[in-house]
């Protein structure tokens, strides 16, 4: 893909341009370029609905409601058990690393 900024050629699906650091839009919700995932920010038990709501870009809260009420009229284990798989499926965020961090070599000196 093409940087809207400085219109360099980078990766397809970077979030941000490494010649110029301009955000780059990530497409609508459900686009090939976001992937689902659980969510490490926002997450009440295993980050299930808030990794569902980031993906289709709604409240957590209200995912969390919906599934809530699906589970209490099917008779909870059905939810409950699809949260459990859903938990076991998707992959956690992975954690983006700042591409600057300074190297964590020096070990802290034992204290007396
Ligand atoms: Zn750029």
């Amino acid at each position: 893909m093409i940087c809207g900024n400085c219109q360099r050629e980078i990766a397809d699906y970077s979030r941000y341009c490494y010649f110029c650091g301009k955000h780059q839009a990530t497409g609508f919700a459900g686009s090939p370029t976001q992937r689902l995932h659980r969510s490490i920010t926002d997450s009440k038990i295993a980050g299930v609905c808030g990794g569902i709501a980031e993906y289709f870009q709604i409240d957590p809260t209200i995912v969390r409601l919906v599934w809530a009420f699906v589970t209490f009229f099917t008779a909870i284990v059905p939810g409950i058990a699809v949260y459990i798989l859903a938990w076991i499926l998707m992959p956690e965020m992975p954690v983006v690393m700042p591409a600057a961090a300074p190297a964590q070599s020096t070990p802290e000196a034992p204290r007396a």
